[in-house]
């Protein structure tokens, strides 16, 4: 059991009045509420150039709040402490303001200087917040101050390094929590027990016994109303640099000395090292994008990307991205990682196949086939592991048959387990980092996809190349057909 330790802070978000707030960061505060990790010393500041009251805000806080209410936890008095400071994060005024207000608060709740900035808004703006709060005195305080970031963290790695820069003015790397939200994720948080609580699995783990390693990131959805955003990032972007880099480095990494912050960054920022760089002509043997045209799913026509609304008829944005990733170190060499990720696939899944090698012959007849054995993580939506084995058919004779050993991970309650972004919000405020991007692993996963968005950029493609509603492009299925794979569905 976690131990339940009172968190006592002044939480101060910038985009207070935006998607992500709403959806994501007031229901995870209400369930830290709830759990007693937030109880009477806390305070929640909303800034945003709305010029909402007080009153209108907690409100919609309250509005945020439908459906999870939980008895004895009064969503109303939870709201409580929340205030509003309209503000433009350009406008130095602003914060002079915002800070007598932090200061007033810091009293009022006894929060002892703690502050947590949370910037839930465009990352053009990260920057000038970071130099304002500096300049304008926000860190000085007696507590801890502590920064939390969106993803993007730039564009590229001269972007990101210009931005992590401005962050550094006013923060220190300790102090800057970049937020990945699949780190916060159960069963990715699962693996480091997986690998390291199991002697069966961790002995397994290297290039004698794995064959190739799959990881899916796939999405139902098309580009949405977010076409401005993805035009400008696409998927190698959205989701490579970021989220399938940490999880590969995750299933990667070397067992790290103990299970802190620093020893664990560090075994993954070596498996980063590890990556094989890929780039110019190599880029089109090892990575395959795509882009989704028209189609046909669950009987509804579906526009393609280039028709979304603030997408280029003529876009060479990548929708969807498959690569085999190799990791040139002892335990890895000579073993695939396939990626793949992608809008409008065929189905909505997260999930991580390690197939093993086969057996080193089949006894069982040349007419019966032997599957391989596949350990399966689910991450979402469904979450558990799965494990593919064979065992002898029942009755007569010494037929085989392939059988599913299932662990599906629920909590107690019936309700899937807690949300990433609580679960990250609640590491923050307790000073752990672990689960964080360090600014080592962001620069080198950067250094891996700008290579390859390099040769991209520079070459158009015969988009669209996949229909809505398959698994992608033809050539995502050659990039592993022509090794003797085939992507574990
Ligand atoms: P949003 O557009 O809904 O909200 C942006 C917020 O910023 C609003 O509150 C707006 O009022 C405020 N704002 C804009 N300009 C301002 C200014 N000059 N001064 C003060 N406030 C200003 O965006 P969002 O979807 O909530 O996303 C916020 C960040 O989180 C982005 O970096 C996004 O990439 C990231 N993100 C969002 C989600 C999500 O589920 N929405 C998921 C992952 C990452």
């Amino acid at each position: 059991m976690t131990e339940v330790k009172e968190q006592v802070a002044l939480i101060t978000i910038f985009g207070g009045t935006g998607d992500l707030a709403n959806r994501k960061l007031y229901p995870s505060l209400y369930h830290l509420f709830t759990k007693g990790f937030l109880k009477e010393n806390f305070a929640v500041i909303g800034t945003a150039r709305r010029p909402w009251t007080n009153e209108f805000f907690r409100e919609k806080v309250v509005e945020s709040l439908k459906g999870i209410e939980k008895e004895g936890f009064d969503p109303e008095e939870f709201a409580s402490h929340f205030y509003y400071q309209s503000h433009d994060v350009t406008n130095r005024e602003s914060y002079v303001e915002l800070k007598d207000l932090s200061d007033e608060l810091d009293k009022k709740y006894e929060l002892q200087g703690n502050r947590l900035f949370y910037l839930a808004m465009a990352p053009n703006f990260f920057g000038t917040i970071a130099s304002r709060l500096k300049s304008e005195g926000f860190v000085d305080n007696a507590g801890f101050s502590r920064l939390i970031i969106e993803k993007p963290f730039g564009r590229d790695l001269a972007s990101a390094k210009e931005l992590n820069e401005s962050l550094r003015q006013a923060f220190d790397e300790n102090e800057i929590y970049r937020i990945d939200h699949y780190l916060g994720k159960e069963m990715i948080q699962n693996i480091s027990v997986i690998r390291f609580a199991n002697s069966i699995i961790e002995s397994l783990w290297n290039n004698r016994y794995i064959d190739n390693v799959q990881v899916t990131l796939s999405e139902t959805l098309g580009v949405e109303d977010r076409g401005r955003y993805y035009e400008e990032s696409g998927a190698l972007r959205d989701m490579v640099q970021n989220h399938i880099l940490q999880i590969v480095s995750l299933l990667a990494m070397e067992p790290p000395i103990k299970l802190t912050t620093q020893e664990i960054r560090h075994e993954k920022v070596r498996a980063l090292r590890s990556l094989r760089v890929i780039e110019g002509d190599d880029v089109y043997k090892y990575f395959v994008r795509g882009q989704y045209g028209p189609g046909k799913v669950d009987g509804e026509d579906l526009l393609g990307y280039r028709q979304a609304e603030n997408v280029d008829s003529n876009s060479n944005t990548e929708t969807f991205v498959a690569a085999k990733l190799m990791i040139d170190n002892f335990r890895w060499s000579g073993v695939p990682f396939y990626i793949r990720t992608g809008k409008r696939l065929a189905k909505k899944t997260t999930q991580i196949a390690i197939q093993f090698k086969n057996v080193p012959m089949n006894l069982f007849g040349p007419g019966q086939s032997l599957g391989g054995n596949v350990l399966v993580i689910h991450i979402q939506p469904d979450e558990g592991i799965t494990l593919h084995m064979n065992v002898k058919e029942p009755g007569q004779g010494m037929l085989t048959m392939p059988v599913n050993l299932n662990y599906a991970h629920s909590s107690p309650d019936g309700m899937n387990t807690p949300e990433a972004y609580e679960k990250l919000i609640q590491d923050c405020l307790n000073g752990d980092a672990t689960y964080f991007s360090h600014w080592d692993e962001v620069s080198l996963s950067w250094n891996f996809v700008d290579k390859v968005a390099a040769v991209w950029s520079n070459t158009k493609e015969h988009f669209p190349n996949y229909t809505s509603g398959t698994m992608g492009p033809k050539e995502a299925d050659k990039l592993v057909s022509q090794d003797g794979f085939e992507w574990f569905e």
